[in-house]
């Protein structure tokens, strides 16, 4: 079971306020500082983080990366799945409080602290992701007696993946278990949540040189920041 403590989850101050597209460097008023530091009172008081992961066989994910077959012709993860020396369909959520809270501070008009702890707790979404893949490569690590792998979080709605593999996703693992259930439109409530799959191997089965089509279109190169892309 991972453990997901908050202390490990709390963003730092200069992220969320880059997330708030304060430039780097800039000094945040003393308004801003009020507000980050209420808002993470309110991260501390509503966050209630609950993770699932559970190791999947390589042809059962193939079914489950296929989807409803709306995925991209090629994508990054169809070549570096079958690569993996093990692979774990993992759900995370930050709890329904935090994203109530969210939505009663945007229903009673105070967007600028709405704004911060959405911020806050979209961060800590993402940083359970890499709380869960230094889990994974310390399990990976003792069994293969200290031979280091890397795993990465691969999730539906990006690099190709369509969304709609969330459907197989969840049927397989269950996440509705810590209280994440998906809609319609295979989106995910709470809304601070996150779904994918851990993908572990050799450093080298995650990195690749093309540019997909849809690289054109994304707003947030991942795959640059964990140094995947070696050319993208
Ligand atoms: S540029 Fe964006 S869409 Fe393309 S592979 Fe990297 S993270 Fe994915």
């Amino acid at each position: 079971m991972i453990d997901f403590p908050l202390p490990r989850l709390q963003p730092q101050e200069a992220a969320v306020y880059a997330a708030l597209g304060l430039k780097s460097g800039s000094r945040p008023s003393p308004r801003s500082s009020a507000l980050l530091l209420r808002a993470l009172e309110l991260f501390k008081i509503c966050s209630e983080p609950l993770g699932l992961c559970a190791a999947i066989a390589l042809d059962e994910f193939a079914d489950v990366f296929s989807g409803q077959g709306r995925n991209a012709p090629d994508t990054p993860l169809k070549k570096i799945f079958p690569r993996a020396d093990s692979l774990h369909l993992f759900a995370f959520t930050m709890g329904a409080r935090i994203s109530e809270e969210i939505k009663s501070l945007f229903a009673s008009d105070d967007f600028a602290l709405g704004s911060v702890l959405d911020a806050v707790a979209s961060l800590a979404a993402d940083q359970a992701g890499r709380v869960a893949e230094e889990w994974i490569e310390r399990q990976d690590a003792m069994q293969k007696n200290g031979a280091l792998s890397r795993a990465f979080l691969y999730s539906p709605g990006y690099c190709g993946w369509h969304i709609s593999a969330q459907e197989k996703l969840f049927a397989r693992l269950r996440p509705e278990k810590i209280g994440i259930t998906l809609n319609e439109s295979f989106l995910m409530s709470p809304l601070k949540s996150i779904s994918g799959v851990l993908v572990t191997g050799p450093a080298l089965i995650h990195q690749f040189s093309e540019v997909y089509p849809f690289c054109a279109h994304c707003k947030s190169p991942a795959c640059r920041e964990r140094g995947m892309a070696r050319s993208a």
